[in-house]
């Protein structure tokens, strides 16, 4: 900061120079019901934050429409006919939410100072980016916002997202708990994010790779306003294999330990059966050799599906096809 300056008025020019551009960027995949809505609140928090001086007056709410089919894309044109706060892109055709969030990330990044990525439906309370600013001052490069209950969540979702962290967290992928895709990030560390080349994104854990000064702001997480969720159970459970999968390499070591396991057993029983066999009692265990062949089959098939779902991986990176094809983007149409 320079010296020399006095007055509210000095003081007040002095933070509209230094105000960061906000993008908000908004993923949203059939959501014509819930954007007018999100539209409006985001409209009153981002001229709330203008008005407070906290954030350039360019700063704009950047919809990412995720190929919908319904009227997502005409509400988003519209919403930018009407305000300047309002910009969009419109990817080429559905690449899912991850894919949509990055589209957006990497768009605006070289428009803003600093990113805010959120859901279109509202859960994440919108109140929570005066905290996240307030963390930027004080020089964080990326905020995290943490839901501090999850009760507004079926008890399902909530026991299974639990657990789920809990077996990630086991895996060694570095996750912030409870954390969605609810973020601040500033440019620095989006083009950082762009280094990471993969294909199959779980951008809750390739964020916390990417290091600098980060801290956390937690918020109590709302129900959906309106529309329903797009994640369906099993989608959900994708999402899970991909968190794991493209985070962590235990569960190819977790199958080499088991058949170490499973050999020295069946080491034991062949032991076991000389010893009878030597003594003179005949073979009664038929059952036990039935169950045997079928638990080392079973083992096999999941250590072979494990394998798989790696090696399926390995094929889309080596590949390395575009994460997301952007169709228009409002903004360069407008320079034109
Ligand atoms: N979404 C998307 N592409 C998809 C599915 C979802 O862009 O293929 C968006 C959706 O519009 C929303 C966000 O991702 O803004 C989160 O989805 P949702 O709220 O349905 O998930 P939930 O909160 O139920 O986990
Ligand atoms: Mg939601």
């Amino acid at each position: 900061m320079r010296a020399g300056f006095s007055g509210s008025n000095n003081e007040r020019e002095e933070t509209d120079k230094m105000a960061e551009i906000m993008y908000i960027v908004v993923p949203c995949y059939n959501e014509e019901e819930m954007l007018p809505i999100t539209a409006k609140a985001l409209m009153k928090k981002l001229s709330d934050l203008i008005e407070g001086g906290r954030i350039s007056p360019k700063s704009k709410v950047m919809f990412v429409n995720d190929g919908s089919k319904d009227k997502t894309w005409e509400v988003i044109t519209k919403l930018n006919e009407l305000s300047s706060f309002f910009t969009g892109i419109s990817l080429s055709r559905n690449k899912g939410h991850q894919n949509a969030l990055l589209a957006g990330l990497m768009t605006a990044k070289d428009r803003a100072d600093i990113i805010v990525s959120m859901d279109a439906d509202l859960q994440d309370d919108i109140d929570a980016i005066d905290g996240f600013l307030d963390k930027r001052a004080e020089g964080c490069e990326i905020v995290y916002g943490v839901r501090s209950s999850r009760e507004k969540d079926t008890a399902f979702k909530r026991n299974t997202a639990q657990l789920y962290y809990k077996i990630l967290e086991k895996m060694g992928v570095e996750i912030t708990y409870n954390h969605a895709d609810y973020r601040l990030m500033s440019r620095r560390a989006v083009e950082a994010l762009a280094q990471f080349r993969e294909v199959n994104l779980f951008l809750r854990g390739l964020v916390p790779m990417v290091g600098f000064k980060s801290d956390t702001v937690t918020y109590v997480r709302n129900e959906r306003v309106a529309g329903e969720s797009k994640y369906p159970l099993k989608k959900m459970i994708s999402f899970a294999v991909e968190g794991i999968t493209s985070l962590s390499v235990k569960p190819i070591r977790f199958i080499t330990a088991l058949g170490f396991v499973v050999f020295f057993v069946s080491l034991v029983m062949l032991i076991y059966f000389l010893i009878t066999w030597a003594v003179g009692n005949t073979v009664r265990g038929w059952a036990s050799t039935i169950t045997s062949v079928w638990a080392i089959g079973g083992l096999q098939l999941l250590a072979i599906g494990i394998i798989g779902e790696y090696i399926g991986k390995i094929y889309l990176e080596t590949k390395a096809r575009p994460k997301y094809i952007i169709d228009i983007d409002l903004e360069e149409n407008e320079k034109e």
